[in-house]
């Protein structure tokens, strides 16, 4: 479902909409292609089903590609990823081959669509291999990177590191994930579409039906974290916390999560938040297909506090989108979410269960607090991190690449 830009106009202002006309204009048409390798689940994928519209919608020629991969392949890229965000993995020879093929054959397939476009933006790790496969290239490659790579895991940044030194630039999400590498470097936070299933205004009989197919009691707080089973998320450390809440006040934690195609180790956790889950009813662990997006949206409105507890974290979209709802996150100390949760003001930063657990009961009772922080978070949100900046920081930077950055000012 694809709204038009005006009617983000209501948001945003009418001066950030033809601003992204005009930029819109000023790049004619040129042919930008997006790669990554999941259709749906995870953060990407949602920015991507509302970023390539609207490209297209400003008068570029913009499309999506997704490679193809085997169970083998994600579960290297699995441990590329774990390795990026610092886990020390064990990647043989024989994985980083696995590799090179699935991109070799996935470049077979998008040689026709990716050696005229004018830009190339290639997503996060898996298909990183496809820039040197592509000969006789003509447009510009940019490298993508969603996940915090801050510390990474040397032996495996050393390999991929040697594949993206062949692009023309690169973007991170924030100063801390760029690397040494020699290129121009853009620091372009993600964004949401407030518009979108996952984040519209819902009617009350919306939230209801959601709140009723869950059993989920209207008259006790609730508890809420979205994201995959992943151990980065400390799903498990969101139930320790839980039950330090539970012996002094009546709550109730939804843990919703879900799997994308390219993330192969989601069963092995959400095992282990069932087990850690036990037998009880007020926790409500939920695995969803990634099509829920109102289903997600419903929850986030319906918690008294957002939770988003990761250990690293590139972005979290899920931050984003609870302090959209106007709802107070605690949020783990690390990477994209203190770009988002100032502490005391949108949120609160986090190190361990017994910290969330000591924030929640804070807010819990303070309710005043709650309204408090949740109506700055919406508002922090609405001047940083939704699509209109988004987008205008990717034609500007656009722009800037096509015109060589080489100094020369444009105006936008
Ligand atoms: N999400 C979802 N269903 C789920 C879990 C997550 O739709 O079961 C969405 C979530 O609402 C958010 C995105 O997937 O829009 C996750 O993005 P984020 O940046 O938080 O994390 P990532 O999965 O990319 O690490």
């Amino acid at each position: 479902m694809t709204v038009p830009l005006s009617d983000y106009e209501k948001i945003v202002g009418p001066t950030a909409i033809t601003q992204l006309r005009r930029l819109g204009k000023k790049l004619g048409g040129i042919r930008v292609v997006h790669v990554n390798s999941t259709r749906e689940g995870g953060g990407v994928a949602e920015i991507l089903e509302w970023m390539i519209p609207l490209m297209r919608e400003v008068g570029l020629d913009a499309s999506w590609e997704v490679i193809q991969g085997t169970e083998e392949f994600f579960e290297v890229t699995k441990n590329i990823h774990n390795g990026l965000q610092g886990r020390p993995v064990d990647l043989s020879h024989k994985g980083w081959k696995i590799f090179q093929e699935v991109n070799e054959k996935n470049m077979e397939k998008l040689r026709p669509s990716l050696k005229d476009a004018e830009i190339v933006v290639v997503h996060d790790p898996q298909p990183a291999f496809l820039l040197p496969l592509c000969d006789k290239r003509k447009g510009k490659w940019i490298w993508r990177g969603h996940i915090d790579i801050s510390r990474p895991f040397r032996p495996v940044w050393k390999v991929l590191r040697t594949m993206l030194e062949k692009y023309d630039a690169s973007i991170f999400s924030m100063c801390e994930f760029a690397q040494a590498l020699p290129h121009i470097q853009f620091l372009v936070p993600p964004s949401i579409d407030p518009l979108s299933p996952k984040n519209r205004d819902l009617e009350p009989s919306e939230l209801e039906t959601v709140r009723a197919r869950f059993g989920v009691d209207p008259d006790r707080p609730l508890l809420v974290q979205i994201s995959r089973f992943d151990r980065f998320k400390d799903p498990v450390g969101v139930i320790q916390a839980y039950r330090m809440v539970r012996k002094v006040l009546p709550v109730q934690l939804v843990l919703a999560g879900g799997s994308a195609t390219d993330d192969p180790e989601g069963n092995a956790v959400l095992e282990d938040v069932m087990e850690a889950a036990g037998e009880d009813p007020d926790i409500h662990v939920l695995n969803l297909p990634p099509s829920e997006h109102l289903t997600i949206n419903a929850l986030q409105r319906l918690a008294d506090i957002i939770l988003q507890k990761s250990t690293r974290e590139g972005f979290g979209l899920t931050v984003t989108e609870g302090m959209w709802k106007g709802k107070p996150v605690i949020g783990g100390d690390t990477g994209g979410i203190r770009l988002q949760v100032v502490n005391h003001h949108t949120g609160f930063l986090v190190n361990t269960p017994e910290g969330a657990a000591h924030r929640i009961r804070y807010l819990l009772h303070h309710r005043e607090r709650i309204r408090e922080i949740g109506a700055v978070a919406r508002e922090f949100v609405r001047e940083n991190f939704l699509l209109s900046r988004h987008l205008r920081e990717y034609l500007t930077l656009i722009l800037a690449i096509r015109r060589g950055v080489d100094g020369r000012s444009f105006e936008v």
